[in-house]
């Protein structure tokens, strides 16, 4: 396979057309281009000689839309297609301010979560960076999105897979979307979302990075969370709020902890009081979201008074809580709806 251009930083490409002896002004143009997801053909102010040239050898494009399905609270799902027929999903919430979108940072998922769609047939291959902005690339051009006029505000890396199972592609992911000269987005306007790899959440707060840590948590209560998330035996819950805690100092961000409301599981008073205890310390913000069902599994959602009762807890705890609203449910694009397809 060709190797891909996304893949490549700015000083790649500046090195490229060094060595294709084109001067140095065309690496910002080629560049441009290839984040604003245009093909060669149509990279018009380059040289036909060095576009010719560089299809030879590279592709300027790792993804593109399969198909898109619009839900009823206009929601739209994306499938998106790798070069090798893999689909991965992506969705795009509208919001009044700006538009959210979730990407993939892997096809498939091998934390096998008890709730979720992604894991069910294991983890394919790894994301490349270039192939998670291709994710981006390709959402905004589609919705008319240029690079001066960006019609993405914020992203989310809560798609299929675990953002820090893939650590190098996706911090690397981080940089490109982020570099001025491309997509010029803020990490500030990025959330990452983990089943909670203790280890991995040191290194991307000494690395640098600065998106909103969300730790998908579910429950603070030792044996049902190894239950739900088998990657928590290796991953306990004290090392979990040193780790969290360790990352807001170092980045002053606020972490998250997501929270899906399971009937019977995770939904009662003492589950509010142990999660309360996990947000203490350290500034947290708690997401509860309503379980979606999956096929699957055979997990059942509470009901909505237990919901809020949950809720009422937190706050009482004062713990700062909101319920998240689910997108996409009609379209299978809700949080762990999403899964891996291959055509071909
Ligand atoms: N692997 C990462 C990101 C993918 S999941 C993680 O675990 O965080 C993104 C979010 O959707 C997580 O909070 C996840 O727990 C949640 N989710 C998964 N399955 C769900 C379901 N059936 N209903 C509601 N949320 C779900």
């Amino acid at each position: 396979m060709k190797a891909l251009l996304t893949d490549f930083d700015f000083n790649k490409i500046k090195g490229l057309v060094h060595d294709f002896g084109e001067p140095e002004f065309r690496a910002l143009q080629l560049y441009q281009w290839i984040n604003r997801g245009v093909s060669f053909e149509n990279m018009s102010n380059l040289p036909k000689t060095l576009t010719e040239k560089l299809s030879e050898n590279f592709d300027a494009s790792g993804v593109s839309i399969n198909k898109n399905f619009v839900s009823k609270d206009k929601s739209v799902k994306y499938l998106f297609e790798l070069r090798d027929g893999n689909l991965i999903e992506g969705i795009l919430m509208p919001h009044s301010y700006a538009n959210t979108l979730c990407v993939s940072t892997q096809v498939g998922c091998r934390m096998n979560c008890a709730f979720c769609a992604s894991g069910i047939s294991g983890l394919e291959r790894n994301l490349t960076c270039g192939e998670i902005l291709g994710e981006v690339i390709s959402a905004n051009n589609f919705i008319g999105g240029d690079l001066k006029n960006r019609k993405i505000g914020n992203l989310v890396l809560m798609g299929s897979g675990e953002p820090l199972d893939n650590y190098d592609e996706v911090s690397e992911f981080l940089k490109l979307v982020t570099d001025p000269n491309g997509l010029n987005m803020s990490e500030r306007n990025i959330s990452l979302s983990t089943c909670g790899l203790v280890d991995k959440i040191y290194r991307l707060a000494d690395d640098g990075h600065s998106v909103t840590l969300s730790i998908s948590l579910h429950s603070a209560v030792e044996d049902v969370r190894n239950e739900l998330i088998p990657a928590s035996k290796a991953n306990p819950l004290s090392e979990i709020k040193k780790a969290a805690k360790y990352y807001f100092e170092k980045t002053g961000r606020r972490v998250i902890y997501e929270y899906i409301l399971i009937k019977d599981k995770n939904d009662s008073r003492y589950d509010a009081e142990k999660l309360a205890y996990m947000a203490k310390g350290f500034p947290v913000h708690v997401n509860l979201i309503m379980l979606n069902p999956v096929k699957e599994k055979n997990l059942l959602p509470c009901s909505l008074r237990t919901a809020q009762k949950f809720q009422k807890y937190l706050s009482d705890l004062n713990v700062s809580v909101t319920m998240r609203h689910s997108f996409g449910v009609d379209i299978s694009g809700a949080c762990g709806q999403l899964r891996r397809k291959y055509i071909h």
